[in-house]
This record gives structure tokens, C-alpha cells and sequence, in this order.
């Protein structure tokens, strides 16, 4: 099933997505997170109401994390290449997964304009990733069962202003601008992706393709990370993960790329769909 969070009569609402309708689930529903509560007994239960067509519905990000959106570096073999390339540095693959994370201030909706203030940064860079939603409260998962407290999947871009990356030294505040981290367009469940270990996965940018890979590409698959992640650290439903991109970020570019002014960025998963925002770079 295909889980949305959408504008509804002024307010936001849940739905299911088929075909092209969404149906709405009863405000008592809640939100996303208030959803992921639920049992699977009391998720069945609710009744969908009236559909509304899909075409033209305003989605907003699929959940508000409460926590920081967890999030792995480095974890495609052809973007730690290109990384090391361009700082002109050996190339070290990591032995395990690189975790830092978003602030949850920096989530942002599908289609939303992104403004981003050149103030701030002049580096602001994409980074198409697949993002993982924690469906129960798990520590300690072992890697063979891992697949079992996902409740779903999205595109998430992990827009980076890289100047700030790298002053910092923790990515964290480079990675944390607000509007920084789109989400969605959906969250696809695990009955419609079992597992995401081949994925072809792209970022286009103003219709150029500037990233395409396949999940089986991750140096660290999804089941590896939970079970990582998880160790010894309670993760809860509602639990955002960004698994990493691939090669062709606008940094290690010869010369540098980065955003510009009214560009239109798409993160585009296969069997999840296209995330699509623009960026407004303007002093204000
Ligand atoms: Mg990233």
C-alpha cells in the first residue's frame, strides 16, 4: 500500500493511494506517527472514506520525524570514489556504516520549494537516497530479521550545504539547514516492496540525469544498517533512515556543480515514484 499525508478539506489528513484516488482514513487517524502506533489489527479497522482524485491533491511529507532523520555516509562504492577523488585523498572504504543525522526542522514536503539562502551557503548540493520507515519499536535486531520492522520506503534528497559540511567537521550542521530535506512523495509498505535490495534509483536535475545506480549498489544494504543502527539503540516507528547516495553529486563534478536559482531537482525510485522539488535561491 502507498501511504500518504495530504491537505484535505484545510487540514492535514492520511490516505491510501490506488490507482489514481487517494482514500482518505478518518481524522481520528491521526498523523503518520500517531498511525505507526497502531497495531496492525487497529491500522485494519479504520475505513477509508470518500476517494479524491489524486491528480492535483497538495501531499505533504509523508510523516514529521520527532527525532533527527538518521542518515549514512558514504555508503555507495562509486560516491566514496568520487569523494576521494575530488579532496585528492586514497580511497578507504568504510568497514561500517558511517551514521550522522538531520535535524527534523529540515524536512520538507513534496513539490515544495525549497528556499535555500545564499547567505548561508554558495554549496548547496543533491543527494538522492532511499529512505527506510521504522514501522515498530525494536534494539538489538539481528540482520536476518531486520526487514520485518520496516513498515515502508520513500525518496528522501539529502540536499547538503557542503561549504559547511566540511568547516564543521561533524556534518551535522551542513546537513540540518532548514528546507533541507525533502521527503516522499509517499511511503511505499513492504507488502509492495518485500525488499529493496534492487532499486534502480536517480536524480535528475532540470531533466538531466546526474545520479542513476541500483540499491544492490549500497555498500551497506538496508538489513545491515537496521541491525547496526539497532544495536544497543532503541529505534522507534515513525524512525527515518536515509541508506546513503550514489556517485555523481554536484561537489565531485569537474568543475563543481552546485544549485542554482529556480533548478528542479527529481529523486526518482523505481516501484516508489518521483519526489520532485524546486529551489528559490534568493537573498530576502
Ligand atoms: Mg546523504
Amino acid at each position: 500500500m502507498r501511504y500518504v499525508t495530504f491537505m484535505h478539506k484545510g487540514e492535514p489528513r492520511l490516505g491510501i493511494v490506488r490507482d489514481d484516488a487517494i482514500h482518505p482514513l478518518p481524522a481520528s487517524a491521526g498523523t503518520m506517527l500517531d498511525y505507526l502506533a497502531l497495531s496492525r489489527r487497529e491500522r485494519k479497522a479504520l475505513e477509508t472514506k470518500k476517494p479524491v482524485p489524486l491528480k492535483g491533491a497538495r501531499l505533504l511529507a509523508p510523516l514529521r520525524p520527532r527525532k533527527n532523520v538518521f542518515a549514512v555516509g558514504r555508503n555507495y562504492k562509486g560516491h566514496a570514489e568520487e569523494i576521494a577523488r575530488a579532496r585528492g585523498i586514497e580511497l578507504k572504504l568504510p568497514t561500517v556504516p558511517t551514521f550522522f543525522t538531520k535535524a527534523p526542522t529540515a524536512v520538507a514536503d513534496p513539490e515544495q520549494v525549497l528556499h535555500l539562502s545564499p547567505d548561508v551557503s554558495p554549496e548547496y548540493d543533491w543527494e538522492a537516497e532511499l529512505a527506510v520507515v521504522i514501522g515498530e519499536r525494536c534494539r538489538d535486531v539481528p540482520k536476518e530479521r531486520a526487514l520485518s520492522v520496516v513498515f515502508g520506503y520513500m525518496c528522501l534528497n539529502d540536499v547538503t550545504a557542503r561549504d559547511l559540511q566540511r568547516e564543521h567537521g561533524q556534518w551535522f550542521k551542513g546537513k540540518s539547514l532548514d528546507e533541507t530535506c525533502p521527503i516522499g512523495p509517499w511511503i511505499v509498505g513492504t507488502d509492495e516492496i518485500p525488499d529493496p535490495g534492487n532499486l534502480d534509483i536517480s536524480l535528475l536535475l532540470n531533466g538531466e540525469t546526474k545520479q542513476h545506480a541500483n540499491t544492490n549498489e549500497l555498500i551497506f544494504d538496508v538489513a545491515t544498517i537496521i541491525a547496526s543502527l539497532s544495536r544497543g539503540m532503541t529505534l522507534e516507528p515513525g524512525d527515518v533512515i536515509a541508506t546513503g547516495t550514489p556517485d555523481g553529486v554536484g561537489f565531485a563534478r569537474t568543475p563543481p556543480e552546485f544549485l542554482a536559482d529556480g533548478d528542479v531537482m527529481d529523486v526518482e525510485i523505481e516501484r516508489i515514484g518521483v519526489l520532485r522539488n524546486a529551489v528559490a535561491i534568493k537573498r530576502v
